[in-house]
């Protein structure tokens, strides 16, 4: 099967120009200027007038199905896969976990039979390591050779996914040996739980106060603190969702002073506020962590991701259902689920806020949702480009439609939209995976089981600090 877009601007990160590409089964076969012109013939011609032609985007920050509080993320492998399709991307990263007392392995391989025969487009995965302990650290070395170079570990939730600095320090140690990478979920959740119970015990129940509880400060301090653990460990180091001006401070400075330090943003920190954690209980429809933060912050992460102090921008995608699953932290917020829905607004998002609002340019608009990832999650070039030989993971993108987001218009299996009623500029059109039309003009084209495990190599970070 053979298939030629054509007349579309091709937009890469590091440039964009007018010119058709062919697909040859799953792969970029051929890249130039009036292709059938010069006599080259496909199966199909997909007219790209006037649309941009970009690499699939990455979202390397998603949990389906993930176990939490006492209920799990709603979305499965195949609807969430799905769901990202139609908002343009064609690969995540989700986190398998490990439960305390069990191996790596247990959980790696219970988040690979989540994934296979029902993904619609291409997942690898980082691991959450809950213990750090002789057995699970030599477990790390094989997972880097499977594929599974990066492993999340916490500063919050104690007592769930916790790990003290001792611990940290000594996963960071073993990256150094088998050349992984270090990811950090940074809030000092310790000293957020004593403030937390104090509001709960104030009477201070509704879920704003779960904003309130996790102070700025807290995220800055255990950002920091990670940062520095890992210089003396001389090794890199990934911050999840950062959130707060006080840990972006952090992780610039860190990066002025020469460290491997990278950090990822998330819609939700760019477009919504503390604000919208107000309005009683409607409020936890916007519980996730790190919280949303006042708007002083969100000027902060725009100016993060034009000055390559944040490389990447992901989701965190963990939708939980207003009704019947946010509802379990009624009369106490640390009850209410964390996480919201998001894989399949990513895109738009940032193509209106950040190249039709005026911050940055569409190629670093490409960088941010894929090129980045690809580059840093060992997946580039053959994700996250456009180049011969390259997966044709590939989207047609009109840059002027205009769409509405809402909860009954998305694919995302949940109730609800943090983003309801919001128009956005630009919108994928045609999205292919490995060569294949998975989303054309709204109408979902793949199947269940397309999607495929991306073995991935652990990248060069020094190259890329
Ligand atoms: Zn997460």
């Amino acid at each position: 099967m053979r298939t030629l877009i054509a007349n579309g601007t091709i937009v890469t990160a590091d440039g964009s120009y007018p010119g058709d590409v062919l697909v040859d089964g799953e792969r970029i076969a051929q890249l130039g200027a009036d292709l059938a012109g010069a006599g080259v013939t496909a199966d199909e011609t997909i007219d790209a007038s006037g649309k941009y032609v970009i690499p699939g985007a990455i979202d390397v920050h998603t949990h389906m199905e993930l176990p939490f509080g006492g209920t799990f993320a709603k979305d499965t492998f195949e609807s969430g896969t799905r769901a990202a399709a139609f908002g343009g991307t064609t690969s995540i990263v989700d986190f398998a976990v490990q439960s305390r007392g069990s191996s790596l392995r247990d959980g790696l391989d219970a988040w690979h039979a989540k994934a296979a025969g029902n993904a619609v487009v291409d997942y690898g995965f980082h691991m959450i390591m809950s213990d750090v302990n002789d057995d699970t650290l030599a477990e790390m070395d094989r997972l880097v050779e499977e594929g599974v170079p990066d492993f999340k570990l916490f500063t919050a939730y104690p007592g769930v996914f916790f790990s003290d600095d001792a611990a940290i320090f000594r996963a960071m140690q073993q990256t150094g040996k088998n050349g992984g990478l270090i990811m950090m979920h940074a809030e000092n959740g310790p000293a957020i739980d004593i403030v937390a119970a104090d509001l709960v015990a104030a009477g201070k129940t509704d879920p704003l106060y779960h904003g309130i509880a996790r102070y700025p400060v807290f995220e800055g301090e255990a950002t920091n603190r990670v940062i520095r653990l890992a210089e003396a460990a001389q090794v890199p180091v990934y911050i999840v969702h950062l959130s707060a001006s006080d840990a972006l401070n952090a992780v610039r400075d860190a990066r002025d002073r020469g460290s491997m330090a990278f950090a990822e943003t998330c819609p939700q920190y760019l477009f919504l506020s503390l604000d919208d954690m107000g309005n009683g209980f409607e409020g936890a429809k916007f519980v996730c962590s790190p919280p949303l933060r006042t708007p002083e912050h969100q000027d902060q992460l725009w100016t993060g991701l034009q000055k390559d102090d944040l490389q990447v921008v992901s989701t965190d995608h963990c939708p939980f259902d207003f009704h019947g699953q946010k509802d379990l932290g009624r009369g106490d917020f640390r009850k209410v689920p964390n996480g919201l829905p998001g894989v399949e607004d990513r895109v738009d998002l940032l193509h209106d806020g950040g190249v039709v609002g005026g911050r940055f340019s569409r190629e670093r608009w490409v960088d941010l949702v894929s090129t980045g990832p690809a580059k840093l999650f060992g997946m580039y070039p053959r994700k996250g480009s456009i180049t011969v030989g390259a997966d044709a993971d590939l989207v047609v993108y009109d840059p002027n439609r205009t769409r509405v987001i809402s909860a009954e218009a998305h694919h995302m299996d949940v109730d609800y939209s943090c983003y309801e009623g919001r128009s956005v500029q630009g919108a994928s059109d045609v999205v292919l995976s490995r060569g294949s039309v998975v989303v054309r003009n709204g109408e979902f084209t793949g199947r269940k089981g397309h999607g495929q495990f991306i073995r991935r190599a652990a990248a060069d970070y020094a190259r890329l600090a």
